[in-house]
C-alpha cells in the first residue's frame, strides 16, 4: 500500500498552561512526518492571539499551518495576522470565511471592510506573501449553499484564487466524499480534494457537531458507539476501528491524503496512521 500524505489538526487551548500539552501532542504527531499540523482559529477570530502563539511555536516543531478566518474582522485586522504568521515561519494557511457571529445557521453578513468571502482572503492572502493555501469544502454541500452546482462552483472560485488543495467538512460514509470527489473532477477543480477525517471518540459531541454541519450519521456508527457512554476506552477503539475501515477503504479508491481531525489527542490519530501502515518514525528515516 503507497503511503498516504497526511495533516493534523488542533485547536488552540483555552487556557495558557495548555499550551506545552498541546506541543507535547504536536510533537508525537509530527514523527509521522505530516505535510503540516493546523491550528484552528476560534470561531469569529475570538481565539486569534492563542492561535498565533500556539501555531508560532509548532512551527518550531513541524510544518505549520494557521487557520484564518474573516467574519466579524476587517481587511487590516486579517492582513496583520497573515504578516505575523509569516514572519513567525507559518508559511501555509487553511483560509475560511467563517460562521456567522450568532452562529450556524444565522444569516451572514460580511464586514464593512472586510474580505467578504474566502475567495476574497485568498486574494489578499496572495498579495501579503506566497502562502500554500487550503480551504474547507462540503461533500453534504455548505449548509448555506443552495445545491451541489453552488457548493463546486463556490470551491471553483476559491481554487481559481489560489488554493492548493480543498480539505472536505468531515462525513462518515466513503461513497459521500467519493461522489464529491468525482463530481469536483468534472466541474474542472483540479488540485486535490482532501478528506477531513473526524477523530471524536465522544458519540455525543459527534452528533452534536454532525448535527451543526449536516453531516449524516449512519445507523452504523451510532451501533459502534451504544452503550459506550461511560467506557471511554472502547470508544477510543470503535473510533480508531471506523476510521480505520473509512480511510482504508479510501485508499482503494485511490485516496492519497488525510487530514485528521485529532481533538488534540495523540493516541487515537496515531493507531489510525499506524492501521494505513504509517510509521511513527517516519520523520527521522
Ligand atoms: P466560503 O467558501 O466563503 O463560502 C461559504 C458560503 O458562502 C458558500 O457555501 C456560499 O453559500 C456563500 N458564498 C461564498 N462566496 C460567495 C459569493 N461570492 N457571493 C455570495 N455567496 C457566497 N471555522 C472557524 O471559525 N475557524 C476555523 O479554524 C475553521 N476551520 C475549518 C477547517 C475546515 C477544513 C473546514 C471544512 C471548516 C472550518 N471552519 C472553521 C468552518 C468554516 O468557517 C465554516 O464552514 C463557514 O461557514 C464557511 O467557511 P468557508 O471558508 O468554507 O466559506
Amino acid at each position: 500500500m503507497n503511503q498516504p500524505e497526511i495533516s493534523f489538526e488542533l485547536f488552540p487551548p483555552k487556557r495558557p498552561d495548555g499550551i506545552e500539552a498541546l506541543l507535547r501532542v504536536a510533537d508525537k504527531l509530527a514523527g509521522f512526518d505530516p505535510a503540516f499540523i493546523s491550528v484552528t482559529y476560534g470561531a469569529g477570530g475570538s481565539s486569534r492571539e492563542r492561535t498565533l502563539g500556539v501555531t508560532s511555536a509548532l512551527a518550531e516543531i513541524a510544518p505549520a499551518a494557521g487557520h484564518i478566518t474573516c467574519v466579524g474582522a476587517s481587511c487590516a485586522e486579517v492582513d496583520k495576522v497573515l504578516e505575523e504568521y509569516w514572519a513567525a515561519g507559518v508559511k501555509r494557511i487553511v483560509a475560511l470565511r467563517g460562521d456567522p457571529l450568532e452562529g450556524i445557521g444565522a444569516a451572514y453578513a460580511p464586514h464593512e471592510e472586510g474580505y467578504a468571502y474566502a475567495d476574497d482572503l485568498i486574494r489578499g492572502a496572495k498579495k501579503i506573501a506566497d502562502f500554500d493555501v487550503s480551504v474547507g469544502c462540503y461533500p453534504e454541500t455548505h449548509p448555506e449553499a443552495r445545491g451541489l452546482q453552488d457548493e463546486l462552483d463556490n470551491l471553483k472560485r476559491k481554487i481559481d484564487a489560489g488554493a492548493d488543495r480543498a480539505i472536505t467538512q468531515f462525513f462518515f460514509e466513503p461513497e459521500i466524499f467519493l461522489r464529491y470527489r468525482d463530481a469536483a473532477a468534472d466541474a474542472g477543480i483540479d488540485k486535490p480534494i482532501v478528506p477531513g477525517v473526524m477523530l471524536q471518540p465522544n458519540f455525543k459531541g459527534l452528533q452534536k457537531m454532525a448535527g451543526l454541519c449536516g453531516a449524516f450519521v449512519p445507523l452504523k456508527i451510532s451501533q459502534a458507539y451504544e452503550g459506550l457512554d461511560d467506557d471511554a476506552p472502547a470508544r477510543d477503539r470503535a473510533t480508531i476501528d471506523l476510521v480505520s475501515e473509512i480511510c482504508t477503504r479510501l485508499v482503494g479508491e485511490g485516496v492519497n491524503a488525510f487530514h485528521f481531525y485529532t481533538m488534540n489527542k495523540s493516541a487515537i490519530a496515531m493507531e489510525v496512521c499506524r492501521n494505513l501502515g504509517l510509521n511513527k518514525d517516519r520523520r527521522a528515516a
